[in-house]
């Protein structure tokens, strides 16, 4: 059975292992001794270390895992800006082991910014690790490219099925839907969710999976293109990148 072990890593990173019977995968290794632990535990072997991008707190365990378990490391590589650009960027199929992952570049925050999409199984629903492209209630900063890019990079990740399980790379859900019901004071849906996180931080367990549906619905950097975001924003007649352009700017001095 194929199932996804949640490792918090660094101050506030999350490290994915995907295992299935005897082997596994790592996705964004913040550190690499809590996965070396775990391992040990199962007794799986690591076939390979993905990475979503390549900032340090998502491959800092990289050296020490390829070195302990001789396993495969794939980092995304740069996009030129004319390759971030263009809206029609290619997805590649990857296989490690019994799992396939479909990569889908998502320019804005590096880069190098890709999320994985795992198809789902049998015996469990499909996942995307979105690194720092989304967040649960949010989405990353924007280092390397303008809002446009990032914008048309979350567009790719929406035309996933709603049901597939959202993974990402940090616990900021709680300042993100604070800053969502800042925005809209008056929406239950983000009230709602605001609560849920708020007694998931209680009993300090883990703000992931989300996913594409709950995000779609609640998280305000995914509805840049409706008609009520444009409203509360007072942009009736802005262009949706422009909305998400806005809603960025307000966050980063939230
Ligand atoms: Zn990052």
């Amino acid at each position: 059975m194929r199932t996804i072990v949640i490792i918090p890593t660094l101050s506030d990173n999350y490290t994915y292992l995907i295992e299935n019977g005897s082997e596994a995968v790592v996705v964004d290794p913040g550190e690499a001794r809590p996965v070396l632990r775990r391992l040990e535990r199962t007794g799986a072997s690591l076939v390979a270390v993905v990475c979503t991008h390549g900032h340090f707190d998502h491959t800092a365990g990289n050296e020490e895992l390829v070195r302990e378990t001789d396993c495969l490391l794939y980092l995304p590589r740069d996009l030129s800006d004319g390759d971030a650009a263009s809206t029609d960027m290619e997805l590649s199929a990857r296989s490690y082991g019994p799992f396939k992952m479909i990569l889908i570049p998502t320019p804005g925050h590096s880069k190098d910014s890709v999320c994985y999409y795992l198809a789902p199984a049998e015996d469990a629903p499909g996942a995307v690790f979105t690194g720092d492209t989304l967040f649960v209630g949010g989405c990353g900063r924007l280092f390397t490219h303008s809002p446009s890019v990032m914008w048309q990079s979350l567009q790719r990740l929406l035309t996933l099925p709603p049901e597939t399980l959202v993974y990402c790379g940090h616990d900021y859900a709680l300042e993100n839907y604070e800053f969502a019901l800042d925005i809209e004071p008056d929406n239950g849906a983000v009230k709602r969710r605001l609560e849920e996180m708020r007694a998931v931080a209680d009993v300090s367990g883990n703000s992931v999976p989300s996913t594409m549906e709950i995000e779609r619905a609640t998280n305000p950097f995914l509805r840049a293109a409706e008609p009520e975001m444009k409203r509360v924003l007072g942009m009736p007649d802005a262009s949706d990148a422009e909305v998400f352009a806005e809603l960025r700017r307000r966050k980063d001095r939230f």
